[in-house]
Order: C-alpha cells, then structure tokens, then sequence
C-alpha cells in the first residue's frame, strides 16, 4: 500500500507523468484521492458561484484538468500497458470518476452561474474566445438536460438510461448473431482462391470449434461473419454461390428471433425523438447538428446532394467497367447479372490487373526512421518548426518509446510528444491514435512562463525490428502516421492560452479530423513521399513507377465508394430528421427510399442492414454519419490552398504552410471552425478539391 503522498498519480499536471514509478496498486488509492479531491473542490464552487471568468470558469477548468491529467494516465496506460491487476483497478474506479465528471457537468448551480456570467456585465468583458468557451459549456450543460424541471427532467434522465441500455443490447446482439453463424467448409475446391492466409485463419477458427485436425492444407476450414474473415472471403473466394450465402447472411444479421435488433431500432429512434422534443429541438438531426460545425441538417444535405451528383455517373461507370472486364475473364453471365456478392471479388481482380504491386514489395522502401526524418522535414518546411529526440528526458512505459520535442526556429520550446510505434499484442490496444497528456493553459503556467506547454501521445501499431532491420512500414501504415501527425500538432501548434479552448479541444466533432486527413494528402505527394523513401538493402528512393500505382489506386472505384458513404449519410440523416417513428413507414421503407436514389444495385428484399448499423444505433454516429464526408471535403480543399500556390515552389508553399499553422493549426477551438477555415482559405469550404482528388471532377463537369 502506498500513502498518498507518494502516490505518482496524485503529482500536479505541471510535471510529466512518471511512468518509471506508475504501478497498478497505484491507481486506486490514487483515483480515488483525486475523486475526493475534485469533489472538494466542486462543493467549494457550486456553495458560492461567483459569475466572474477566474471566479466560475478557471475553476471549471482546474477540476477537469485535475482529474482528466491523473485519470488520463491511467486510460493511457489500459491501451497501452494493458495488464490484469490494471484492468481490475481500473474497472474499481472508472464508474466513480464517470459519475463526478457527468455531476460537474450537469450541475445546475455552475450552470445558471455561466448563464449569469454570458448575461450579466462581467460577460462584456469577455473577449470572442471566452465567451464561446462559455457559451460551449451552457450548450453542453442544456443537451445533458441541466435546464429543464420537474417531469421533465425525470423523463429525460430516465430516456438516457433507457438509451444507453438499448445502445448496448444492440452491441451486445449484433455480436452474438455474429458469432452465431460459421460456414464450415470441407471440399478444396469451396476455398478455391482463396489466400494461403486466409486458409490458415479459417483452419484455426475450426479447430477452436472443434475439429482439431483441421490445417490450413486439408481443411476442414470455418468461415466466419467477423470482418476479417467475411472480406476476405467476399474479395477472393470463386464460388460464386458460397458467396451470395456468405452475403444473404451478414445482411440478416440480428434480424430474427432472440437476436432481433429491429424492434430496438425503433424503440432507439423513437426514444432520440422525444429526447430532442424536449430540449426544444423539432427532431433529433436537429439538436446532433446544433453542436456541429455544419450547423444544420440542410448544410450537411447539401453536400451530401453535391458529393452524390458528381459521384453517381461515376459509380455506374465503375460498375460499366467492372461488367466488361468481367466478359473479358469469360464470366459474361454473370456480368450481365451483376450482383452484390460479385462486385468485392470482381474489383479485386481488377485491382490486381491494374496495380501489380504488392505491400511486401513497398515496405522495402520505407524504414520507420527514415520516414519520421521525412515527416519532420515536411513539418519544418510547411509550419517552421523543429522536432528533435529527447530520449531520456522523459520517463517511459517501454523502451521503446521515443520522446521528442517541438521548437520554433528560434530555438523557443513549445510543446513535446511520444511515440509508441510498434505493436505488442500482449499489452497493447491495436489501431493509431493521438491523444492529450496536457494541454496548453495559462492558468498553470510554470513561474516566469505565460502557459503551461501541451504535451501529447501519438501511438501506432507498426511492425517491430526484426533480425536487425529497422521497422519497415506499409503504405498504409505511413498514411497513419501522417494522421495522427496532424492530430498531435493541432493539439501541440496552438496559440491559445485558454485550457478550455487550446488545440484540439472545444472543437467541434465534424471539424478535428480537418488537420489529420490535411496530413494524409501529403503521402501521394511525389516529392514527399519519395522524399522519405530509402530501400532497406539498395539505399535507393521509391521509383516513379511504384509512385504513380500507389496514386492511381487512391481513385480505384471512387464512384462506387463514395456512393457508398452517401448512402449510409443520407439514410442517417433521414432517419433521424424526417422519419416518423411509429407512422406508416418502417426504417426499412426508408432505407429502400434512400437506397433508389444512392446505389447502383438495388438491395435484395431481405436486406435487414439497419439492423448491424452500429454507427448510428450503438457508437455516437448518430445523426453524424455525414461528418466523414464533410472532413473530408474540409481537408481536400485545404491541401488545394497549397495545389494553388504550386507544390513545387518551396517558399509558396512555406507561406501557405505558415498560414495553415497560424489558423487551422493555432486557433483551436478559440473560434468557430467556418470561421476558422475562412481565416485561412479566404474562403467557405467547396467540394471541387475533393472531386478532383477522387477523380471524379471531369464527370461532374
Ligand atoms: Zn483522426
């Protein structure tokens, strides 16, 4: 047992935390004292709310901090060092700090203090970025239903109850109708095409069933609905039949019997409804979109109309192509019959004919040192700013962990990050992301400094060494980066010292992938990515021809994809704005409503897709589903700034990069992020530069 005192979790967020130190008996006792600390310091406030900014909202900020700084270690630590003794103290305390965080935020006396505040005389003085902080925070408090008395308020809490079950009975549903199914296949020629992988998979999933002679050889082999095992199949396997069974049944998943998720969807639909009825919105869109920078349902219409115009020749295009290069593979029936389970396989094929090269192939090129160097030269060139190493300066959770930190070029230290690049499936969460150890804040600034300097995490799940080679990194995998890079410096650029609005946070949820999709682009730029290309064995760049694949593959089928993410957009947004639950339409009329206008192959009269749709019924997509689009759209046409200006010409290309950071970079959530687009591109976003890099632009015009 530790006394609190020495307690690593309970040090002040002014220092980095100390991995070295941090052991799971820690957290406990340490997120406790926390708890009790922030709880002090909440009585303290809600008993005499004084409407000032360093009376009402520095507090706010102190308490979130305290507890987000110390909780935020441990979060980090269940990704990243993930252990049995850790899992089970974190599950002791995690309801605990949930609860305290939800009774800052729906507390009514800090509530009608911030109303006091943005009404009152001290609310003249505030300057633009205070008062969106302040008015952010009463938003956020009225949507978790902080305003509202009596009945009213019962109900309400009692749907949001009643809708977090429902969210996860649909989760837990889904899965088990998934796993309810396996296709147990015996005869070689079922898996005909199928990849020596895949088989090896399939294998081990039949003997965890049960038949433990099973080889991936021999067989016999099991294939499941679980993604991995379901895409594989669809893309490669040649029975054509085998695979319209695989389809019929992923597209009935949690449709019928126990496992039914329909009668959930409408209790879902209906319960948002009224949830948005009574915080005075007409229907649920409306109050998703009242927090989100499109501002409205007919804004995210509207680019959704103009994605689906420019996109739906080229999708019937993309199938025109894929039915003739089905005859030419002497499979003219089916091509004259083209259905669903035919287009992931077909386009496969194609794929393969057109981009003959293989991931292992340009891995070669790409060392994850040389890459990194790449990646800091580009940030040099385009923001002026300098990252070098700092191993050793900073304590750790794994050697290898790097540590770095980012200057200006003057030398001036302005924020530090780690990288934790490599996969460890014992331990370790897979997937990327970035995330905040602290952020930028005047109000904990260090003695003689105007702001405590933002500290961020920046993990990826590469492959490690192996036999003395560096990490070699996939394409894939360096489009990653590039993401969480734009992530980490958005958090880490920003110039705002207020800690409720500096870097990522207070910006709204369709905008933060702005910044980190941006970063994306510039792996298909030649001059970059060749850049930080060095083959392993030869030294040599990435060769042009290599280059120009991997560019015309990110076109491959865009018709077809976009069409897609329209689709599933659209339906979100009708189902939660226009549809009405309990009327004579059924979700499913609504789905085939959608479907006659973005899809090229009408869905079968089964389809129950509804019933898997996740996104919208289980995570928080809901009313959202439009924001991959819409960033989209956000970062393409800014990367077209530096198009404008002439990627090849070094100081344009400086002057726009410089003004990018002064902007999208530095302005956080300080101000509206159309505002903050305009700032930088002198202009409202348009959809032409996204058109245009999905080769779509020529069929539109
Ligand atoms: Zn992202």
């Amino acid at each position: 047992m530790t006394t609190n005192e020495s307690n690593p979790l309970l040090r002040p967020a002014t220092t980095l935390p100390a991995f070295d130190e941090i052991r799971p008996e820690h957290v406990v006792p340490g997120i406790r004292g926390l708890v009790k600390e922030v709880e002090g310091m909440l009585e303290a406030l809600e008993r005499d709310v004084n409407p000032g900014w360093e009376t009402l909202v520095d507090p706010i900020e102190r308490m979130q901090d305290r507890l987000g700084f110390g909780f935020g270690i441990v979060d980090h630590l269940m990704s990243v060092k993930n252990s049995p003794p850790l899992r089970a103290a974190y599950d002791e305390v995690e309801p605990e700090v949930v609860k305290l965080l939800t009774r800052i935020g729906q507390s009514q006396p800090i509530y009608r203090g911030l109303v006091a505040l943005r009404d009152g005389s001290a609310g003249r003085d505030l300057d633009p970025a205070q008062r969106r902080v302040v008015e952010k925070l009463i938003q956020e408090a009225e949507l978790s239903g902080v305003a509202l008395e009596g009945a009213a308020r019962e109900r309400f809490q009692q749907i949001r109850l009643e809708l977090a079950e429902l969210a996860t009975r649909f989760g837990n549903q889904l899965l088990d109708a998934t796993k309810a199914f396996a296709l147990d296949l015996k005869a070689s020629e079922e898996v005909e095409g199928l990849p020596a992988s895949f088989l090896e998979m399939g294998a081990q999933a039949a003997r965890a069933a049960g038949s433990e002679t099973a080889t991936p050889a021999a067989g016999p082999w099991r294939v499941t609905l679980d993604g991995p095992s379901y895409l594989g199949f669809m893309k490669h396997a040649n029975r054509r039949d085998l695979r319209e069974t695989l389809y019929r049944a992923h597209l009935r998943r949690a449709s019928e019997g126990d496992l039914d998720n329909q009668p959930l969807i409408d209790a879902i639909l209906r319960l948002r409804l009224e949830e948005a009825k009574l915080l005075g919105f007409e229907t649920y869109a409306d109050l998703s979109l009242s927090r989100k920078m499109a501002g409205a349902v007919s804004s995210a219409e509207r680019l959704l109309d103009e994605l689906l115009s420019a996109s739906h020749g080229a999708a019937v295009r993309d199938l025109e192509e894929l039915r003739a290069f089905m005859r030419d593979c002497g499979a003219a029936a089916e091509a004259a019959e083209i259905r669903q389970w035919d287009v992931p396989y077909w386009s496969e094929r194609l794929r393969e004919a057109r981009y003959d090269y293989s991931e292992e192939q340009i891995r070669k090129y790409f060392p994850l040192p040389r890459v990194l160097e790449g990646l800091f030269s580009l940030a040099k060139r385009l923001f002026a700013v300098g990252v070098t190493p700092a191993d050793g300066e900073a304590p750790v959770w794994h050697p290898d962990v790097r540590f770095f930190k980012v200057r200006n070029l003057d030398g001036d230290e302005i924020a530090a990050f780690y990288l934790d690049p490599y996969s460890r499936p014992a331990e370790k969460k897979g997937g990327a992301w970035m995330n905040e150890v602290v952020g930028r804040s005047r109000i904990f600034a260090p003695q003689g400094k105007n702001a405590r300097l933002p500290v961020a995490y920046l993990i990826c799940n590469g492959s490690p060494p192996v036999d003395g080679h560096p990490s070699l990194m996939t394409f894939r995998e360096i489009e990653t980066l590039f993401h969480e890079f734009g992530h980490t410096l958005q958090h880490m650029l920003t110039r705002v010292d207020l800690g409720l609005a500096s870097g990522i946070r207070n910006v709204e949820w369709d905008a933060v992938e702005l910044p980190s999709q941006f970063m994306e682009n510039w792996c298909y730029h030649r001059e970059t990515l060749v850049g930080l290309s060095e083959h392993v064995e030869t030294k040599a760049p990435l060769p042009g021809e290599l280059f120009e694949k991997i560019r015309a593959s990110r076109t491959f089928q865009a018709g077809l994809a976009t069409l897609r993410q329209l689709n599933f957009g659209f339906l979100d947004l009708e189902l939660h704005h226009r549809f009405v639950p309990g009327g004579a339409e059924t979700p499913f009329d609504v789905q085939r409503k959608v479907a006659a206008r973005t899809t090229v192959i009408p869905p079968i009269p089964e389809d129950r897709f509804l019933c898997g749709f996740s996104h919208i019924f289980q995570g928080g997509y809901a009313a959202g589903y439009y924001s991959y689009k819409w960033a989209e759209v956000l970062s393409a046409d800014a990367f077209a700034a530096f198009e404008e200006a002439g990627l090849e010409r070094s100081e344009a290309v400086a002057e726009t990069g410089r003004r990018f950071r002064e902007t999208v970079l530095a302005l956080g959530g300080s101000e509206s992020p159309m505002e903050v687009f305009r700032k930088f591109r002198g202009r409202e976003p348009t959809t032409a530069a996204l058109l245009r890099h999905s080769g779509l632009a020529a069929l539109a015009d």
